[in-house]
């Protein structure tokens, strides 16, 4: 059974490892290669009528593709939504990657970037957009020399208009990953999360419907049509389907980004892809979703990692930023980084989140902790917060209290209530 494993691993693998990568001189594959293994092909058949959006649609259906920016909305549903409204519609790349943990679009951009872009002008076409916005970070500095150097080889090689891709710069805050706060931020206002409805395929860039996918999502595209949808699919344990990328970071032997089967369980993951724990280290518990998904305990390590699978113990995979914690690292800490970095972040434009975060670090710094209180704060953060950041912020402390009373109190953090 490890054997089979194992072959499914390199297979997988082999799938990210087409293109070498030097840390120190991002060496990415230029039009001219891509081109050669049959990149922009699917472009031109799209833009020739040989492939039309119904057939792209019905291949993204089956391939189960979704949102891998954190939401898992399946995107060709998205696609059609947008559809539906009046033109003119925009597209807009969020390449804002910033939740914590979370490094696997840098890691796709830094190789392929043509085979990103194929996916976004894809999209783009999918909705006939009027342009390709893409937004960014400035922590990716060396990225943005690259998308750019890019885009003039396209725009050379007479692929793309003239100015129909436009590159945006964050400028350094999470709650830009946001998608109404990125589209606030593109328009050139501060980003503030907008109040819904109406959804952004309505009423998003400039008051136009658009389409907003992550970078990841559109990655696959242009590979789920070449490798057949029902290669995509075909992937999967647990009853999941598809492939995900984990960015793995913490006290295992191999960190980095683990493209691995959809539904895979913490210890499989662990065993399989990242070498097991470090020397030394026993897992004490992992976040699945970076700093907003929550926190788990070792012995709910076998729960399928996936969309939807972990809701019911309060936690979400997000963009799969799988921290793993180990019986050396101090859980309060952890914790009160998460949430000294929710309150750093907070846009401020709503008292549950503006204020309650900075009110439940200032409850983690006693030595003793207020179940009681602290679950009334969380529940006031989110029921009565804008967005998904004021909203998720408690995730990891209801997680310490449900799940890891007898480590806070070898830590001496007494839990009352
Ligand atoms: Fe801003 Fe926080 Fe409210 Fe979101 S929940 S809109 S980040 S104050």
């Amino acid at each position: 059974h490890r054997h089979v494993n194992h072959a499914t691993r390199e297979a997988i693998e082999a799938v990210l490892d087409t293109h070498h990568f030097h840390p120190e001189a991002v060496d990415w594959q230029h039009l001219a290669d891509y081109r050669c293994e049959g990149g922009y092909e699917l472009l031109g058949q799209c833009r020739a009528g040989q492939v039309t959006v119904d057939m792209l649609m019905q291949a993204l259906e089956t391939a189960n593709l979704r949102g891998l920016g954190g939401a898992g909305f399946p995107t060709f549903k998205k696609w059609y939504f947008v559809r539906q409204e009046p033109g003119p519609r925009y597209c807009a790349i969020n390449a804002d990657e910033g939740e914590p943990g979370t490094f696997k679009d840098r890691y796709y951009l830094e190789r392929a970037p043509h085979r990103f872009l194929e996916g976004a002008l894809i999209s783009a076409w999918a909705v006939e957009a009027e342009a390709l916005y893409i937004y960014l970070r400035d922590e990716y500095p060396g990225l943005h020399r690259v998308l750019r150097e890019a885009i003039e080889e396209l725009e050379a090689a007479g692929l793309v208009e003239a100015g129909y891709i436009v590159m945006r710069r964050g400028a350094g805050a999470y709650i830009c990953g946001e998608e109404s706060a990125m589209i606030e931020s593109l328009e050139g206002k501060p980003g503030k999360p907008r109040h819904r409805p109406p959804f952004v395929a309505q009423k998003g860039l400039f008051d136009r419907p658009t389409l907003v996918n992550n970078v990841e999502t559109v990655y696959w595209i242009p590979l789920i049509w070449q490798r057949g949808a029902e290669w995509f699919a075909s992937h999967g344990r647990h009853g999941r389907k598809g492939l995900r990328s984990f960015s793995v970071s913490g006290r295992v032997k191999r960190p980095g980004v683990h493209l691995a089967p959809a539904g895979i369980t913490m210890n499989e993951l662990l065993e399989e892809y990242c070498g097991g724990m470090q020397e030394g280290h026993r897992l004490l518990a992992y976040l699945p979703g970076g700093a907003s998904g929550g926190i788990l305990p070792a012995t709910k390590a076998d729960i399928p990692l996936d969309f939807d699978t972990l809701q019911e113990h309060g936690c979400f995979i997000g963009s799969a930023a799988v921290i793993v914690v180990s019986d050396q690292d101090d859980l309060r800490s952890a914790v009160t980084n998460l949430l000294a970095f929710f309150a750093d972040e907070s846009c401020g434009q709503c008292t549950p989140c503006r204020v309650g975060s900075e009110k439940m670090l200032t409850l983690l710094e006693r030595d003793e902790w207020d179940a009681a209180e602290l679950a009334r704060l969380s529940q006031v953060m989110m029921d009565a917060s804008i967005c998904g950041l004021g909203q998720a912020a408690p995730n990891p402390v209801l997680g310490l209290l449900k799940d890891f009373r007898e480590p806070l109190a070898a830590q001496h953090i007494i839990v009352k209530g």
